[in-house]
């Protein structure tokens, strides 16, 4: 099942997404007029122990034609993302120069590389990407494939894993390789404002192979980034017990697990983004996100 915010007159609503991503249904509580935020969603019925009901009937459906769609998610906490998690492009941005996070001759790091993005770097599908010319002129894309965990924990050990995710959604890690590089420490040119676009929309464990699902991203139409998610250095399981090894993890948190190769600084020369260009990442089972620099 496919879940979204859009924006109504009365605030934002979780809704269901039709499978074909062109309609929406306003709820599927109908006592309640709908859930504000997914993470109480989540929340819920992760304590309820309750599963989401089917969409109802062809009537209750209406177009998404014209409706604003919010970013699935608004949790208070950063988005924990991996870094370098595909083999193929741990080897790129090692032999970039912009990398100054691994040792001499390192292509692949011997454990997750872990950071974070700051919340108020979300925007939703279709909102723009501030370049922020004035600090960077190095801008570029990363399409990641995100976990959202439904029920909490730690110490989840990875037999256990699978059991607390809720969904999976599209992020595009949009990056400032020169102030990544120039801080020596990559929150700064991750975390600025609009730098994380994320969605269309979720969709639950149930509707996706998230071990094998192929992810893509497309500037101005070119394919850049192609790849399989079964080629993650360290697969989902591994970064959830990692993780929850370290912190406890909450419903809603949400996890980018990385992006394949392919990213603009990995070209000869860089291939940087540039207002105007248009970026769209695609995973297999979930949709497009698309968001063009401003
Ligand atoms: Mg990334």
């Amino acid at each position: 099942m496919k879940l979204a915010r859009i924006q109504t007159v009365s605030g934002p609503r979780v809704v269901v997404i039709s499978s074909d991503g062109k309609k929406f249904c306003q709820t599927f509580r109908a006592d309640s007029g709908g859930e504000a935020d997914m993470e109480s969603l989540i929340g819920e019925l992760v304590a309820s122990g309750s599963k989401l009901t089917a969409p109802p009937g062809d009537a209750d459906w209406k177009s998404l034609d014209g409706v604003k769609l919010l970013a699935p998610l608004s949790p208070r906490r950063n988005v924990i993302c991996v870094g370098k998690n595909y083999h193929e492009h741990a080897k790129e941005f090692q032999q970039s120069g912009f990398d100054s996070s691994s040792k001499d001759g390192e292509h692949a790091p011997p454990y997750p590389v872990i950071f974070t993005k700051a919340p108020t770097s979300i925007i939703a599908d279709g909102e723009p990407v501030d370049a922020h010319r004035q600090i960077t002129s190095q801008l570029d894309y990363e399409a990641e494939l995100a976990i959202v965990i439904g029920k909490g924990g730690k110490a989840i050990p990875k037999s256990e894993a699978w059991n607390h995710i809720f969904g999976y959604t599209i992020v595009n890690d949009v990056t400032a390789r020169d102030l990544q590089q120039q801080h020596r420490q990559w929150f700064l040119g991750k975390s600025i404002d609009t730098f994380c676009p994320m969605g269309p929309w979720l969709v639950t464990a149930d509707a996706i192979d998230a071990a094998n699902a192929t992810i893509q991203c497309r500037v101005n139409g070119e394919l850049r980034q192609n790849a399989n998610t079964a080629d993650l250095i360290f697969d989902i399981p591994t970064l959830i017990e990692t993780l929850s090894a370290a912190m406890e993890l909450h419903p809603g948190d949400v996890i980018a697990t990385g992006t394949p190769a392919g990213v603009g600084l990995g070209f000869k020369p860089p291939k940087f983004l540039q207002p105007g260009d248009v970026m769209e990442v695609s995973i297999d089972g979930i949709g497009t996100l698309t968001n063009v620099v401003a």
